[in-house]
């Protein structure tokens, strides 16, 4: 199988042979604003198969897989949120990793960027181990959600724009979900910070205008749907691109990580 079967004892999968499936972008629309709760929405997110091209590269990666991994099952599914069902701190990255989420079944793990990050949010205090390896490993974040705003992982990590579009109905009901907990988002990159702004916007959230630039540390204050006052920050992507050249250092990136634990 090119992918892990929904509910046949992978740990973490949210999923069951049961789960309805998303086979069109306007069934993505439905099931997402029909799903009762949290659970069922990411087991919907996880098995979703409504873009084409999305759907025959995660495979593909799944059965080729990488040498490293040659042993591995690869998970092959979209990659739900996962974290804490009712946040204070919502971190939003573009879309999971080929060897990554799309081995793991987990957001930002298994690859460099997820040990980057996973490494600061347990000193910051927001993730129990410093590590996050593959699902059922023990780890879980403190107060902390995880979300990608596109699920599937894109060939060169490049979604297009209507698959972008295609996936969004999961963020925002994601979001609309968790809005009444959330106090602190932050955007893993100026993909993220870009993408999650019309779904706040959707969510009904009140935001600044202009938009504020994206920029490493930046900082702007808006309102929840429910008038509780939320702080968005930004932060450059732990990508390999960034850390490896200094772009990013973990002081820079704990910096940002830490004042989002402020919230807690
Ligand atoms: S990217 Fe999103 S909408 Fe497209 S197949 Fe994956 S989960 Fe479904």
């Amino acid at each position: 199988m090119p992918f892990v079967s929904p509910g046949t004892g992978w740990p973490e999968d949210p999923a069951t042979p049961e789960t309805p499936v998303a086979h069109k972008p306007q069934d993505v629309m439905e099931l997402a604003e029909s799903a009762p709760d949290l659970a069922e929405l990411c087991a919907r997110q996880s098995v979703c198969r409504a873009c084409d091209r999305l759907v025959e590269w995660r495979e593909k990666v799944a059965l080729e897989r990488r040498r490293a991994f040659a042993d591995e099952e690869y998970w092959g599914r979209p990659i739900a949120g996962w974290g804490d069902p009712e946040p204070r701190i919502l971190l939003v990255g573009l879309a999971p990793a080929a060897h990554g989420g799309n081995r793991t079944g987990r957001v930002f793990t298994g690859d460099r960027s997820g040990d980057w990050l996973f490494a600061s949010l347990h000193r910051v205090g927001l993730a129990s181990q410093a590590t996050s390896v593959r699902a059922g490993d023990g780890q879980h974040l403190i107060g902390t959600r995880l979300v990608a705003t596109v699920r599937c992982a894109p060939p060169d990590n490049k979604p297009t724009t209507t698959e972008r579009a295609t996936c969004l109905p999961w963020l925002n009901r994601e979001m609309a979900m968790i809005a009444p907990s959330v106090r602190c988002i932050v955007a893993l990159g100026g993909y993220a910070w870009q993408s999650v702004w019309p779904v706040l916007k959707t969510v009904g959230y009140e935001l600044p205008r202009p938009r504020p630039a994206f920029g490493h540390g930046a900082e702007v204050r808006m309102t929840s749907p429910g008038g509780d006052p939320v702080v968005m920050l930004g932060t450059y992507h732990p990508s390999q691109q960034n850390t490896f050249t200094g772009r990013l250092t973990e002081a820079m990136l704990d910096d940002v990580l830490g004042r989002a634990a402020t919230y807690l």
